[in-house]
C-alpha cells in the first residue's frame, strides 16, 4: 500500500455537534458555517450530513455556494461576505442564496437590480470589529433603503464579535449594546453568535446562531468550556511510523539541529509533514498519538516528514499507527504547542491527505 497518511472525517460527530449548537438556544436557527470546504473536512459531505437538519449553510462566496447546488443541497445558503459583483445578483436571487450586505456600494447595486425573485439580505453592523459592515447610525437608514429595493425580500441583522472566545473581556459586551442601539425598535431577526458565542455569551443567541469551528469537534476557547467539552473531534488525520532508529547522545535530528539528545533515543520517522497541512513551526515536545500512546515531537517538522521520540515506547515501530490530532489528540492542543488555533490547522490541510468518511 501507498503513504498512510489520511484524514478520517466522523460525520456523526458534526451532526452531534450541530445538535449540540441548537440546543443551547432552543427556539433558534442555526446556520452550518462550512466555509473552506468546511474548514478542511469536505464541504459536499459535510453539507449533506447536515441536510435533513441544518436551517441554512453559511459559506465565504458564491462559489463555494455553487459547489452545493451542484451536489444538489437545496437549504438557503448565506454569502457572509456578500456578493463582490452586481452581476452575481441574478444567480442568487435564482439559486436562493442569501448574501450579507456589508457596504455602501452593494446597497446601491440591489437598488439598481432588476431581479426576478426578490433576495433576503442579512445587513452586517459595525460593532466594533471594524473589518466589514456598515456603521451604526447608518443602519436605519440602510434599513429602510433596503426594505424599499424591490430586489430585497426580509432583511436581518448581523454582526461579527472580535473577542468572543475571551469571556472575560468586555468587548463583547460593548459589541452587543451597540447592535442593540443600532437595531433599536426595527423588530428585524438578528446573527451575532459564532461559535464562542453559542456557547459563551446566551444573551447574544438571537434568532440565528453561525456555529462553525464547534460543528468540527474543536473549541475556539483557550481555557476549558463546559459545553466545548460535550464536543466531538469531527477528524482524525493519522498517518504511521516509515522508519526508527536509534540516536546516541549528544547527536540532533532534523533540519536546523534544534532537537539535540540528552542521552541515546530512539527516534520514529513518521510520513506526516508540512506540505500535509502539519504546522511547521510545531515545538519540540508536541504531543503525537503512536499505536495508542503519546509521543513527543523531536526536531523540526519536514516537507514530508516529521520526527518522533519513541524511546519511551519499546513496541512501537514500523507500521506503528500515528494520530496527529483527532479523537485521542484535541487539534487545540496541538494548535497551542504550534501557535495558532485549530481553524488554521484544520483549514490548512492540504488535498495531498485523501479525506474519508464514516
Ligand atoms: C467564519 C464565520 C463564523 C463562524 O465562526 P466560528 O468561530 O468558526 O464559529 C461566523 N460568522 C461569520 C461572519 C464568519 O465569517
Amino acid at each position: 500500500m501507498s503513504r498512510k497518511v489520511c484524514a478520517q472525517i466522523h460525520l456523526d460527530a458534526v451532526v452531534h455537534n450541530y445538535r449540540l449548537a441548537r440546543a443551547q438556544a432552543p427556539g433558534a436557527h442555526a446556520v452550518a458555517i462550512v466555509k473552506a470546504d468546511a474548514y478542511g473536512h469536505g464541504a459536499v459531505p459535510v453539507a449533506q450530513a447536515l441536510a435533513a437538519e441544518a436551517d441554512a449553510f453559511g459559506v465565504a462566496c458564491i462559489e463555494e455556494a455553487m459547489a452545493l447546488r451542484a451536489a444538489g443541497l437545496g437549504a438557503p445558503i448565506v454569502l457572509l461576505e456578500g456578493f463582490f459583483d452586481a452581476d452575481e445578483l441574478p444567480i442568487i436571487a435564482r439559486e436562493g442564496f442569501w448574501p450579507a450586505v456589508h457596504s455602501l456600494h452593494q446597497l446601491e447595486a440591489l437598488e439598481q437590480a432588476q431581479l426576478a425573485t426578490p433576495v433576503p439580505v442579512w445587513l452586517k453592523i459595525d460593532t466594533g470589529m471594524h473589518r466589514l459592515g456598515v456603521q451604526p447610525q447608518e443602519v436605519a437608514t440602510s434599513v429602510a433603503r433596503l426594505q424599499a429595493c424591490n430586489a430585497v425580500a426580509d432583511v436581518v441583522l448581523m454582526t461579527h464579535f472580535a473577542c468572543s472566545d475571551e469571556p472575560d473581556k468586555t468587548m463583547t459586551l460593548d459589541q452587543l449594546a451597540c447592535f442593540d442601539q443600532a437595531a433599536g425598535t426595527l423588530g428585524l431577526a438578528a446573527s451575532l453568535s459564532n461559535s464562542a458565542a453559542v456557547m459563551a455569551w446566551p444573551r447574544a443567541h438571537r434568532q440565528w446562531l453561525r456555529p462553525g469551528i464547534m460543528l468540527y469537534g474543536a473549541t475556539p476557547f483557550e481555557q476549558p468550556n463546559p459545553i466545548a467539552d460535550q464536543l466531538q473531534a469531527a477528524m482524525t488525520l493519522s498517518s504511521e511510523v516509515i522508519a526508527v532508529r536509534e540516536v546516541p547522545a549528544c547527536e540532533t535530528v532534523g533540519y536546523g539541529a534544534t532537537f539535540r539528545c540528552d542521552r541515546p533515543r530512539r527516534i520514529g520517522t513518521v510520513a506526516m509533514g508540512y506540505a500535509d497541512g502539519y504546522p511547521r513551526h510545531a515545538r519540540n515536545g508536541t504531543p503525537v498519538v503512536v499505536a495508542g500512546q503519546r509521543a513527543q515531537l523531536a526536531g523540526r517538522v519536514s516537507m514530508d516528514m516529521i520526527t518522533v521520540d519513541l524511546t519511551d515506547l519499546p513496541h512501537a515501530g514500523v507500521g506503528s499507527s500515528v494520530e496527529l490530532w483527532g479523537r485521542q489528540l484535541p487539534v487545540a492542543e496541538v494548535a497551542r504547542w504550534s501557535d495558532t488555533i485549530p481553524y488554521t490547522l484544520l483549514s490548512g490541510l492540504t488535498p495531498r491527505v485523501p479525506r474519508r468518511y464514516d
